[in-house]
């Protein structure tokens, strides 16, 4: 049996919760009144804290704000019909959160560390986490290299932070995508494969100037080629291709997305073939053109499926077919928020 830790709580003198619009919420800028926190120093994980949410101080010379030694993950919380709270799928981002620690050259933490502190922050932080439906507590697990020192180098010691957000429900119209053919999000080698700050902050150039352009979001293409897709803003991208699930398969330049693999496993149920290999550009032009491509969308934790209406390539525009219409996506996205809601058996187990 794994042992409990001992976990400092310290509470809010006042709930925010009085003042807090549940009905306008932007996504990520509410932040729930409390904050799970630990540091690791010589080499162990101490100071287990749940605090209330705030500043944290730091010197002007930690690393990770000079070369970038920052890795983060995004999970959610759904209240259950019988007033419970259910993490969806927490050991999956706990495991994903230590690859991208690994690849960082930053230290793990430990699972009881992970699991525990989220759950004493969300039992402490419980009446945030909203009953309307479609509503969610959106949780950010975040690491960062907390040395002063300027030197490029390994730090020696790191802040773990949990936070929480409560958000409403995603609306959104099919997006108008452009496949970017100047700019990569990820290169082989590279860390692409990582929830590392860095990817996030190399995407925000070419993403404003899609923006200017008039599209919503990006289709990434493989740095070598540009003729192979790899994801869709910071969701994976997944096509309905003669009736089969086709999607970019996952390699060091693609993020190996939880809600993509969860969609995968509910289509693989519902009987539904599914393709993970390299798609290409013109096999997605093509397929649009010649009605075998049905159905496009972007897979994440955020907006769970993310319909594309428009795709930008070369200076055209190709359009899909009617979002209303495409009864796999929308049968998948269904059924994947049932089960997160408690609505639908959990035979999977992904209910924590
Ligand atoms: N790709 C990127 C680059 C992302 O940032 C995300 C969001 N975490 C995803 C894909 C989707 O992953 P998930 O389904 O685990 O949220």
């Amino acid at each position: 049996m794994t042992e409990t830790l001992d976990i400092k709580i310290t509470k809010a003198e006042q709930t925010r919760l009085a003042v807090t619009d549940f009905s306008e919420l932007p996504f990520g800028k509410v932040f729930t009144d409390h904050m799970f926190t630990a540091d690791f120093e010589n080499g162990e994980w101490k100071n287990l804290q749940v605090l209330p949410y705030g500043p944290i101080p730091m010197s002007p010379a930690i690393s990770a704000l000079h070369y970038g030694q920052a890795i983060f993950e995004g999970l959610k919380a759904y209240r259950q019909p019988d007033g419970k709270i259910s993490v969806f799928r927490a050991n999956k981002n706990f495991e994903r959160f230590n690859k991208s620690a690994d690849r960082m050259s930053m230290p793990a933490v430990p699972e009881e560390i992970f699991m525990q502190g989220l759950s004493a922050l969300i039992q402490i932080d419980e009446k945030w986490v909203p009953s309307q439906e479609n509503y969610s507590l959106y949780i950010r697990p975040v690491m960062f290299a907390m040395d002063p020192y300027l030197g490029v180098k390994a730090s020696d010691s790191y802040k773990f932070v949990l936070l929480t957000t409560p958000t409403g429900p995603y609306y959104s119209k099919p997006l108008k995508v452009k496949i970017e053919t100047e700019f990569t999000r990820a290169d082989e080698g590279g860390v692409g494969f990582a929830k590392t700050a860095g990817n996030y902050a190399r995407s925000l150039y070419p993403f404003e100037q899609a923006k200017k352009e008039g599209f919503d979001q990006l289709i990434w293409t493989d740095s070598v080629t540009h003729e192979f897709i790899e994801e869709a803003g910071t969701a994976n991208l997944i096509f309905v291709i003669n009736g089969k699930l086709v999607t970019p398969s996952i390699r060091s330049t693609v993020l190996d997305g939880v809600t993509r693999d969860t969609i995968i496993k509910l289509a693989e149920e519902a009987g539904i073939e599914v393709e993970e290999r390299r798609v290409s550009v013109k096999e997605v032009i093509e397929g649009i053109e010649n009605g075998s491509l049905t159905e496009a969308f972007a897979a994440g934790t955020a907006a769970t499926v993310t319909q594309i209406g428009e795709i930008g390539y070369k200076g055209n525009i190709y359009t899909l077919t009617d979002s209303a219409s495409r009864t796999v996506s929308n049968g998948i996205a269904q059924k994947l928020n049932d089960i997160r809601y408690g609505l639908a058996p959990d035979q999977f187990g992904w209910n924590w």
